[in-house]
């Protein structure tokens, strides 16, 4: 009776030789999900598990650094094997499911689609998920997964303005994007990794992973100032194939 989280990738704006863009690997006693699909997650994904194994796929907003490798997964389902495999859910707000249908019609052959809204709640073998609205311009929706007492919470991309509380109050796992420092000058849709740990530290989390981290930053200074922020709440780095157990 497990609820699992694997970072399959951790990198912000795209993906490198070492981390691929967003995307996470969700096991509900056994049963797979896949939160986020950006660049690399899908190799990422094949060295962990056979992908007909993918019971379903939830995508937090449009932005392709979280979205096209779901276009892999399409094609692996549909051309994959000698029949395509049956559709599974796509969990994903309307605009997204828009954008995704604009650039490959077919993917409703792959896939059940599905609107999600902000303050719903759907289940994925006896979790529940619910979503909250972030601080993204495009329709973004952050994930609060709750499984036998166990809280696992995923910001998406999001600046300040949040219902943070909402998302990740008492969470065992805090997977918060961290895309500034401090030097950075502040935009609104993306948080610092200070605001990320002081986040944390507000909604008493017991463990915070900052993820989202862009190339060619320095990602200790990152860690550093998270921690900072976050007190005495225990800070680490995403890093691809990472699996956390709750
Ligand atoms: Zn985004
Ligand atoms: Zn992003």
């Amino acid at each position: 009776m497990t609820l699992a989280v694997t970072i399959l990738g951790s990198s912000g704006i795209y993906g490198t030789p070492t981390r691929a863009a967003s995307g996470y690997l969700v096991e509900v006693d056994g049963s797979r999900l896949c939160l986020d699909a950006g660049a690399g997650t899908w190799r990422n994904l094949l060295t962990l598990a056979d992908y007909p194994s993918i019971a379903g796929i939830v995508l937090t907003h449009r932005h392709p650094d979280h979205t096209t490798d779901v276009f892999q997964a399409l094609h692996a389902r549909h051309y994959g094997q000698t029949e395509p495999l049956s559709p599974i859910p796509l969990w994903a707000p309307e605009e997204t499911i828009e954008v995704l249908q604009g650039y490959a019609p077919e993917i409703s052959k792959s896939f059940d689609l599905r609107a999600i809204t902000e303050g719903e709640s759907i289940e994925f073998n006896g979790a529940s998920l619910s979503f909250v609205r972030m601080a993204h311009p495009p329709v973004t929706l952050g994930v609060r997964i709750e499984h036998l007492g166990k809280v696992f919470a995923y910001s998406a991309d999001s600046g300040l303005d949040a219902d943070f509380e909402t998302l990740a109050r008492d969470a065992d796992l805090f997977v918060c994007e961290a895309t500034f420092q401090d030097a950075d000058d502040p935009w609104p849709g993306h948080l610092s990794a200070s605001q990320a740990g002081g986040l944390a530290a507000k909604a008493d989390v017991a463990r915070l992973v900052i993820t989202h981290l862009p190339p060619g930053r320095d990602h200790e200074r990152t860690l550093a100032e998270a921690q900072e922020a976050a007190g005495s709440i225990a800070v680490e780095l995403a890093e691809d194939l990472r699996r956390f157990e709750l």
